[in-house]
C-alpha cells in the first residue's frame, strides 16, 4: 500500500485536484491521500492556510469576519463549481467555518492559540472533505477519515505540536481494514482534550509520514511541485537541471536542517524509524521518477550529494586564556543555556575558545542580553563577541566517507572566492561538513561549492 501527501500547489486550483485524481486512480496501491489545504494559485496569491490565519485574527481582535470568510470560501467554492461537487458541499463548509468561528476566546489570553489552530486547521479538514466528494463523482470507492476518530493525539505547544507516540497504534487499528482509498487531512490532530492543535507550518508532510509508519506502507510518496530534490537549491544555482535520484535519509536530514525545503526535516523522523521509503514526485510530471529516499544506498567514493546553506544564525564566541583547564566550564556554560530556554545547534572549541552556534529565531534580543550577561558574570571570559549574520553551509554526501581531500577541495574553493571560514566542524559520521561564514557570503558560497563539487 502507498500513501501520498499532496502539497498546497497540488490541490491549488481544479485543474490542479484534477491532476491529483487522475495520479491517485492510475495506481490501485495509492489507498490514504493525505491532503494540505489549497495553496497558491501563481506567486502573488495567497494560500488558504494564511487566509485562515487573517480570518482568525480579525475574530481575536474584534473586527468583522464577513469579508475574510469569504475570502476563505470563495477558493473552495471555485473548485466545487468547476468539478460539480455540488452546493451543499460550500454550504458545509462555510456553516462548518462559522461554527469555528463561533468559538472565539471572549478575552485575548490563553485560548487564543488554540483558537488559531482551530481556524488553521479547518483548511485541510474542510479540503480533505472535498477531495473525497471529487473521488466520489470520479466514481471511486472513497471515504473522509478525521484526525479524531482516527486517534491522531498530539502534544505541545499551539502551532507547533508534536505527536503523542501512543498514536501509532491507534493509527494501525484504525486503518486494519478499509476499502477504497481513504482522504485525510494533514497538518493536525486533537489533544488529549479534544482541541485541535496543528504541527508547525508545512506540516502535512508530517501527517503523511506518520500514517506511512503507522499502516507499514511500501512506500510513502510525497507529492510537490519539483521534479526531484536537487543538489543544490535551483534558485540560486538556476542552471541545476540534473536531480537526485536516489539518497539516503540521513543525507535529506542534513540537508534539510541547512534549509532544503522540499521536505520538512520533522517530516523525516516517523518514516526513518519505520524504514518507509519516501518519494519525492511531482504532480504537474507524474511520469517522472523523482527522488527516493532510503535507508541505505550504493554509493561513489569521492562523491557529494547535496550542498546547503541557511541564513540566520547567532555565534556567541566566548574566550578565556586557560579554558581547556577548567573543569565544568563547558558544563556551566551549558547550564546557562538549558536555564534560560536557549536551544542551540552547534558548540564547535579550540583551547581557550568556545562558540555557541543559535537560530537568531531562538534569541530574541532580550533573551540575548540576558544570557550574555549571566555569561560574562558567572564565567569571567576574557572576551565574548555576538556575531550575527552568520550563515551554515552543508555538504553533504555519503560518498564522502572515506574519501581523502573533500574538506579541502571545499576550503580551497572557498579561499579562491575570497571566502572567509569562520567555523568547519564535521561529525565522525563524515556523510557532512559545516563550515560558518558571514551571511553576506552566502550565495558566492553556494556556487563556489557547486562549480567546485558539480561543475564540469
Ligand atoms: N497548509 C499548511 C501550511 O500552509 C500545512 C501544509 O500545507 O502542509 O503550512
Amino acid at each position: 500500500m502507498k500513501v501520498c501527501k499532496f502539497g498546497g500547489s497540488s490541490l491549488a486550483d481544479a485543474g490542479q485536484l484534477t491532476k491529483v485524481l487522475d495520479i491517485v486512480l492510475s495506481d490501485p496501491q495509492r489507498r490514504i491521500v493525505v491532503v494540505s489545504a489549497p495553496g497558491k494559485r501563481n506567486p502573488g496569491d495567497t494560500k488558504v492556510t494564511d487566509l485562515l490565519i487573517a480570518l482568525a485574527k480579525a475574530a481575536l481582535e474584534g473586527r468583522n469576519t464577513a469579508s475574510a470568510l469569504d475570502a476563505v470560501v470563495v477558493r473552495y467554492a471555485e473548485i466545487a463549481k468547476a468539478l460539480d461537487l455540488g452546493d451543499d458541499l460550500v454550504r458545509s463548509i462555510k456553516e462548518d467555518l462559522q461554527m469555528r468561528l463561533a468559538q472565539v476566546p471572549s478575552s485575548a489570553g490563553g485560548d487564543a492559540g488554540v483558537f488559531m489552530d482551530l481556524l488553521k486547521a479547518a483548511g485541510e479538514d474542510n479540503n480533505a472533505k472535498l477531495v473525497t466528494v471529487a473521488f466520489q463523482k470520479r466514481g471511486k470507492k472513497a471515504r473522509y477519515a478525521s484526525p479524531k476518530d482516527t486517534g491522531m493525539v498530539l502534544q505541545g505547544a499551539p502551532g507547533n505540536a508534536t505527536l503523542d507516540p501512543e498514536s501509532y497504534k491507534r493509527l494501525a487499528r484504525a486503518f486494519a481494514d478499509f476499502e477504497g482509498v481513504v482522504v485525510y487531512p494533514g497538518f493536525f490532530g486533537y489533544r488529549a482534550d479534544g482541541t485541535v492543535a496543528t504541527f508547525p507550518r508545512g506540516g502535512s508532510d508530517i501527517t503523511g509520514s506518520i500514517l506511512a509508519a503507522a499502516v507499514r506502507a511500501d512506500v510513502y510518496e510525497n507529492f510537490t511541485d519539483v521534479d526531484s530534490v536537487y543538489p543544490v537549491d535551483p534558485r540560486l544555482i538556476p542552471e541545476v537541471k540534473t536531480g537526485i535520484d536516489t539518497m539516503t535519509y540521513r543525507e535529506m536530514r542534513e540537508l534539510s536542517y541547512a534549509g532544503f525545503g522540499v521536505f520538512n526535516d520533522e517530516a523525516i523522523f516517523p518514516a526513518v524509524q519505520a524504514r518507509i521509503p519516501i518519494n519525492v514526485r511531482n504532480t504537474n510530471h507524474p511520469s517522472e521518477p523523482g527522488t527516493m529516499i532510503v535507508q541505505t544506498r550504493r554509493v561513489m567514493p569521492g562523491t557529494v550529494t547535496g550542498i546547503a546553506a541557511a541564513n540566520g544564525f547567532t555565534n556567541i564566541i566566548i574566550d578565556k586564556y586557560l579554558m581547556n583547564r577548567k573543569v565544568g566550564f563547558t558544563r556551566h556554560l551549558l547550564t546557562i543555556l538549558e536555564e534560560e530556554g536557549v536551544s542551540y545547534e552547534h558548540t564547535p572549541s579550540g583551547i581557550d575558545s568556545i562558540s555557541v552556534i543559535i537560530r537568531c529565531d531562538k534569541l530574541d534580543p532580550a533573551l540575548e542580553k540576558k544570557t550574555v550577561s549571566r555569561i560574562k558574570r558567572e564565567l569571567c571570559p576574557d572576551s565574548v563577541i555576538v556575531s550575527h549574520d552568520y550563515a551554515i553551509l552543508m555538504v553533504v554526501g555519503e560518498g564522502m566517507c572515506y574519501s581523502a581531500g573533500m574538506l579541502a577541495r571545499a576550503t580551497s574553493a572557498l579561499a579562491a572566492a575570497g571566502i572567509n571560514i569562520s567555523m568547519v566542524n564535521q561529525g565522525a559520521s563524515e556523510v557532512s561538513f559545516m563550515i560558518g561564514i558571514r551571511s553576506a557570503d552566502h550565495d558566492r558560497a553556494v556556487r563556489a561549492l557547486y562549480n567546485e563539487f558539480f561543475g564540469e
